[in-house]
């Protein structure tokens, strides 16, 4: 399991920066453990892993999704969280982001990225998850900010190692001294970083050069609608990527999900209770509170149409739960064309 956030460093470490764009992004990636023999006990997943963190210049380069698919190759690297006993990446992979623009798992280059792990790596499922406005801070990633935070404290961060790259106003007068101070900022940045242990986990930190700095769009494995109908499932905050049982599709399975999970695709999160009708979800947000999640193995038995209210038209609740994947516009413009479709069929 990988967790990802980001946030700026400005250069130097003021609450001014010396020149426009002149910052570092660094990407954040926190490697968790899972421990063994966990099946069904939340706290099998843990707060602690290794860290990689990725330093991109805020001026020559952007943080897209293109730039995080090449950081998981970087990744892999972490052999002890991301590689099987046979250094093969691990068959299922989950990714809990922070929800910018360019990792937000209902965005189309996201899930772009996503599908071209996951057939290059021969997964058996891949998922992209992110945390509703304002729960952010429950994302794990958030623990290792402290402890790098704590190491920017007091550090002003070299702008003109080489020599100055801008005039009097700023501006920039000398684009490739500019680009060798950045990248002596971002390995400065860098090092200091790679000292800093995280729970006896260490962090490995490395400035990324402009010129290799995103996974090149071409190189990227694309698939078409239909194996996207029959592989992938997009929520608001929820992409799942999972094989099929075809074996002129999808090669053998790795691991046991498919025991696990027999329908392949997660079951969305709905909240129950048991109430004079049986169990059911909350009708109204405001009842929401006294309703409980119950287990993955639970969600999978219950039926969306049997514990959800009847809405006289598709309801806000269920919108945002049991028809998420039914929203999905790609899905929806690909079944459009398809007089057979039967996933879709309450909206299509
Ligand atoms: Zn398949």
């Amino acid at each position: 399991m990988l967790m990802h956030v980001e946030y700026r460093v400005t250069l130097p470490d003021h609450d001014w920066v010396v020149a426009a764009r002149h910052k570092l992004i660094p990407s954040v990636y926190a490697g968790i453990q899972i421990t063994r023999e966990g099946l069904g006990k939340p706290e099998a997943v843990t707060y602690s892993g290794p860290t990689y963190i990725a330093i991109r210049s805020g001026k020559h380069a952007s943080s897209s999704a293109f730039a995080h698919g090449l950081d998981f190759d970087r990744l892999q690297e972490f052999y002890s969280i991301t590689r099987d006993a046979g250094q093969n990446v691990k068959p299922i992979v989950v990714f809990s982001v922070d929800g910018g623009p360019d990792e937000n798992p209902r965005y189309q280059k996201v899930i772009d990225v996503a599908i071209h792990n996951f057939v290059k790596h021969n997964l058996d499922a891949l998922f992209v998850a992110t945390n509703a406005p304002g729960r952010s801070a429950f994302n794990r990633v958030e623990r290792m900010m402290a402890p790098l935070s704590r190491e920017l404290s007091g550090l002003i961060l070299p702008h003109e190692h080489f020599g100055s790259h801008l005039d009097s106003q700023g501006r920039t007068t000398d684009e490739a001294l500019e680009k060798a101070n950045f990248k002596m900022a971002g390995e400065t940045l860098a090092e200091v970083w790679s000292q800093v242990v995280i729970d006896q986990f260490p962090t490995i930190a490395e400035y990324i050069v402009p010129e290799k700095s995103e996974f090149d769009p071409e190189s990227l494995i694309a698939k078409d609608t239909n194996w996207f109908q029959q592989h992938v499932r997009t929520s608001q905050y929820f992409t799942q990527i999972v094989k099929c049982h075809d074996m002129q599709c999808c090669s053998n399975a790795r691991s046991s999900f498919f025991k696990v999970v027999p329908s392949r695709f997660l079951p969305p999160p709905i909240p129950v209770a048991q109430t004079t009708e049986g169990l059911k979800a909350p009708d109204k947000h405001e009842d929401s509170c006294s309703y409980k999640f119950p287990s993955m193995f639970v969600s999978q038995i219950l039926k969306p149409d049997d514990i959800l209210p009847i809405a006289k038209t598709v309801s806000r609740f269920s919108l945002m739960t049991s028809t998420a994947h039914l929203l999905n516009r790609v899905l929806l413009i690909g079944c459009a064309r398809s007089a057979t479709c039967t996933l879709h069929h309450k909206l299509c």
